[in-house]
């Protein structure tokens, strides 16, 4: 089971749930530069907010505490915002495509 999956709390599962229907609208992009994703706004059309990996915490712990972002509730506190987790579904749909079935 993958580590997102594990000790999942009602902001997180809300977050997940957000991203997962706006997945197909919704484009994330590797910005080289900030060295993070960039997520579109759903309120402010136009606007995008960055997401990067906070490498003081250990990489077995779940999306939600890993990652940080630059919208209003990821810089008060450290919400599961959607963010957060449309980027933790870009890198399980990654995953999904890397995987082999073993021949
Ligand atoms: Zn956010």
């Amino acid at each position: 089971m993958a580590e997102y999956d594990r000790g999942w709390n009602t902001p997180a599962r809300n977050a997940w749930q957000k991203a997962r229907k706006l997945e197909e609208t919704t484009l994330v992009a590797w910005s080289k530069k900030d060295r993070a994703w960039s997520v579109p706004s759903t309120s402010t059309p136009g606007k995008w907010y960055l997401v990067w990996i906070d490498q003081s915490i250990p990489s077995h712990r779940p999306w939600w505490e890993r990652l940080l972002c630059s919208c209003p509730a990821g810089e008060a506190n450290r919400m599961a915002c959607w963010h957060r987790a449309r980027v933790a579904l870009h890198w399980r749909r990654e995953e999904e495509r890397s995987y082999r079935p073993p021949s």
